[in-house]
């Protein structure tokens, strides 16, 4: 009954993992997954996670009960926190509902699902470029897809007019999504100033934010730093979605732990909006996983060992962040031809090369450099070791 069935193309970013994997090349490299390598190319468990994980196996009175649907109470209030700050006024009041998702992805699924149910205007605006994933979420949740304005590719920086053009033409009530911080896949983030104006456009026309918080902690190097862009859309009183992913700031990815929060104008409201979204999770996946979220409340709940990870999350920022100076000298001592001052400017885990398509199968055909063919690297999987090797396929092919 299946021999209709025709074979579904690769997806476009973790099939580059799947290219990679079949190169026998010794010096091939793979800039396309988002996901933290050390200096050595292996990935990493932070020491916290396993200190954490250790109480978890030695804690006998700890079962393997289903959670409630919305997940873990504790690993929910203290990552509403994490998110909106410890002091938050929206939280004090009780105006946020948080509910344990699977991920970013799932907090992005959940949320949007609930939006299609309960929210007047279907649309929702993503920028233009996106995160791969995020067209396909929404549009299977039942929103209607539109794209604003982001990148500009003559400057590889934030095209603002574009962004407050686009948006000011939305419908009443449209959903914009925002990137929190270290925007993927253009690391081309607004300046404060610049999400002020955003802010101020948003609630003057009546859209709805929804943030997608991937980076936590991961652009900067401080949680709070990071923060800053949905805390002020929380600070003006207004409603705001917030989806939380742990894959990258505590090196959670496979663990699936996230959380969705939706910021109400009330207390009265955010119950009966946590009520509704607990029916969109229940025919979902019922309840969420136990183990990830326990080990982020762990950490999150004791100061040694929040301040552990927050040494950790800034070192692998960090480490980041010295890859970008390094690539970018690398360039300069080939006198490789172009501006390449994005590569320092960008943040997070991505680099935006604008290089072309054709460059970017160049690289990987010759120098076995595998990225996505948007010209996106991930610096979190280069080393002092493999930096001559990129800048070497680069200068290639943009001389070529
Ligand atoms: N949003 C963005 C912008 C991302 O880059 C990612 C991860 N690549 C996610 C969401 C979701 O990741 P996860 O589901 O692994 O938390």
């Amino acid at each position: 009954v299946f021999d209709h069935v025709v074979q579904a193309p690769e997806d476009p970013i973790l099939g580059v993992t799947v290219a990679y994997n079949k190169d026998p090349s010794p010096v091939k490299l793979n800039l396309g997954v988002g996901a933290y390598r050390t200096e050595e190319g292996k990935p990493l468990v932070l020491n916290v996670v396993r200190r954490a994980e250790q109480l978890l196996v030695n804690d006998r009175s700890r079962v393997k009960e289903y959670l409630p649907i919305v997940g873990l109470a504790e690993f929910n209030k203290l990552s509403a926190k994490l998110m909106f700050g410890a002091d938050s006024p929206a939280i004090q009041v009780k105006r946020v509902t948080t509910v344990q998702c699977l991920s970013g992805t799932g907090s992005l699924r959940v949320g949007a699902e609930f939006l299609a149910r309960h929210h007047h205007q279907r649309t929702i605006y993503i920028p233009q470029p996106t995160w791969g994933n995020h067209g396909k979420i929404f549009t299977l949740a039942g929103l209607s897809v539109k794209t604003y304005r982001y990148y500009d590719p003559a400057t590889r920086g934030l095209n603002f007019q574009g962004l407050l053009e686009d948006l000011s033409l939305a419908p009443s009530g449209a959903i914009v999504l925002l990137h929190a911080c270290a925007h993927n896949p253009t690391g081309v983030d607004p300046t404060l100033q610049q999400w002020e104006q955003i802010r101020q456009l948003i609630r003057l026309k009546g859209l709805l934010p929804f943030f997608d918080s991937a980076y936590q902690g991961f652009a900067s190097g401080s949680l709070d730093a990071d923060a800053q862009s949905v805390r002020m859309f929380v600070a003006d009183g207004g409603e705001c979605l917030a989806a939380q992913s742990y894959a990258k700031n505590m090196g959670l990815y496979g663990e699936r732990v996230g959380a969705l929060s939706i910021v109400c104008k009330t207390a009265d409201v955010a119950s009966r909006v946590e009520s509704q979204v607990k029916l969109v999770i229940r025919p979902m996946f019922s309840n969420p996983p136990i183990h990830g979220a326990s080990i982020v409340a762990i950490i999150l709940k004791n100061r040694d060992m929040y301040n552990e990870w927050t040494v950790e999350l800034k070192a692998m920022a960090d480490r980041i962040i010295s890859m970008r100076q390094q690539l970018f000298d690398a360039l300069r001592a080939r006198g490789t031809p172009g501006d390449w001052n994005h590569i320092l400017k960008q943040i997070g885990m991505f680099t935006f090369t604008g290089l072309n398509t054709a460059q970017v199968a160049f690289m990987t055909k010759e120098y076995h450099v595998y990225m996505t063919s948007d010209g996106r690297i991930s610096m979190a999987g280069l080393s002092s070791k493999t930096v001559p090797h990129l800048a070497d396929a680069i200068h290639a092919a943009v001389t070529r």
